[in-house]
């Protein structure tokens, strides 16, 4: 089921039948059973797949998924946000993503690697011709990266990259930097807060969250609440920050983190001015929902919120920066990443971070506008500026 309504949506624009039927099931699906001998005795075998779901805007692009319960349909959920995604953000990228059913931490690093490698093997055609571009996603890294390009050792054909082996300086923390630049756009041009008058809740602590923790806390605000899968912490004055990360550094987790523990549904019921659901899918349902009590949600990880949540957060005045436009920071570097393969131009971190910020600030501006003009809720008036895009790009592929 695609995760547009796009019922909805024609209420607000106009959307003609033929793109409907285009953007709303994928082009191509590729599944296959990943298979390994680990050891003499252990043969590994993992389901894994890629979604194309719409390349008009150019190629497939989206993580690389590394968990033990992904599935095809989440796949496919995930291939179609960076549809909408690469859309919002004016990005010459189509909407596409990968997953490999198994558990990262119950590998070494070495077989990690492995299971790498023939990934890449299995799908080489598709990765060679740059029809699918890799990034990291939940349970990938940069080193994985770094193995995929050493295997085809085609600069372009993976981004997210160390910076060492023709990877962004800046990508490994863009995601996070773009989802604290539209906390700050909001409690600057909502809430008319500064950073130091506002306090943030944070789930989860991996790529994305720990960095939106980070930024956040270098602009001043107070982070209360930071959790992970092992469950959370909680300080109303605000955080040691810099403790966390030096413990998170040393023990791998927040597990047994000294401090006022609390659980992730506390975390999420956080009284605060911006929530930041930065872990997973589902974390806000229709059972939480009620109890939530941040006056904004900036949705960092993808699909945070279902959609029965969001039917209870809109009717409760919490609006929510969906996904598609608040964690967009990390493809536009990656599209500025493969960009610089391509031309061989270097780029610092600081022109990273300002070329994430400025896309998202427009994306923001826009978003305002919609909401604004057609009196309806953020996550609508993100899908109407897609949809107008991408609607404009199928006519001028003369797919419609
Ligand atoms: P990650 O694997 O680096 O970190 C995930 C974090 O969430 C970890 O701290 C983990 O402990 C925590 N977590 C996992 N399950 C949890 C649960 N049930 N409850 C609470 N915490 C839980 O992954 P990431 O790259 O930071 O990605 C996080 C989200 O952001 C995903 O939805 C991903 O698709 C999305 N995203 C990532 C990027 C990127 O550049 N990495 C870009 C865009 C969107």
């Amino acid at each position: 089921m695609s995760n547009i309504d796009f019922e909805l949506l024609r209420r607000y624009t106009e959307i003609p039948l033929a793109a409907e039927q285009l953007l709303c099931k994928p082009e191509r699906e590729i599944s296959f059973n990943l298979s390994l001998k680990l050891a003499p005795d252990r043969l590994l075998q993992a389901d894994s797949y890629v979604v194309f779901f719409n390349t008009a805007r150019g190629p497939a692009k989206g993580g690389l998924r590394m968990a033990r319960e992904v599935s095809l349909e989440e796949t496919r959920d995930l291939a179609e946000r960076m549809v909408w995604k690469t859309a919002l953000a004016r990005i010459p990228f189509g909407g596409g993503k990968s997953a490999i059913a198994i558990d990262p931490a119950k590998l070494s690093r070495f077989q990690k690697t492995a299971v790498i490698k023939e990934y890449v093997h299995t799908i080489s055609l598709e990765l060679g011709h740059g029809t699918y571009v890799p990034a990291p996603d939940m349970g990938t890294d940069e080193t994985d990266m770094a193995v995929i390009f050493g295997e085809l050792h085609i600069p372009e054909c993976v981004t997210g990259k160390p910076p060492r082996v023709g990877g962004l300086p800046g990508r490994r923390e863009a995601t996070g930097c773009g989802v604290s630049h539209v906390v700050r756009l909001l409690l600057q041009e909502v809430q008319n807060k500064a950073p130091v008058d506002a306090t943030v809740a944070v789930q989860g602590f991996g790529k994305v969250g720990s960095q939106v923790v980070l930024f956040l806390h270098q602009a001043g605000a107070h982070v209360v609440a930071v959790s992970d899968v092992t469950g959370g912490l909680y300080d109303p004055n605000g955080l040691d920050v810099p403790a966390l990360f030096d413990y998170a550094r040393r023990n791998g987790s927040l597990e047994g983190a000294p401090g006022r523990r609390i659980s992730n549904q506390e975390l999420l019921a956080s009284d605060v001015d911006v929530l930041c659901p930065c872990a997973c899918e589902n974390q806000i349902t229709e059972d939480n929902a009620p109890e939530v009590r941040a006056k904004f949600i900036v949705e960092g990880a993808n699909g945070p919120t279902t959609a029965g949540a969001d039917v209870i957060l809109n009717q409760r005045n919490i609006p929510a920066v969906p996904d598609i436009l608040a964690n967009a920071g990390g493809v536009i570097a990656s599209y500025v990443e493969w960009r610089k393969a391509k031309s061989g131009a270097i780029t610092d971190k600081s022109e990273t971070f300002s070329t994430v910020r400025n896309r998202l600030s427009i994306a923001f501006e826009d978003m305002l506008r919609l909401a604004e003009q057609r009196n309806c809720s953020f996550r609508t008036a993100c899908q109407i500026s897609a949809a107008e895009e991408l609607v404009a790009t199928l006519r001028d592929r003369e797919w419609i």
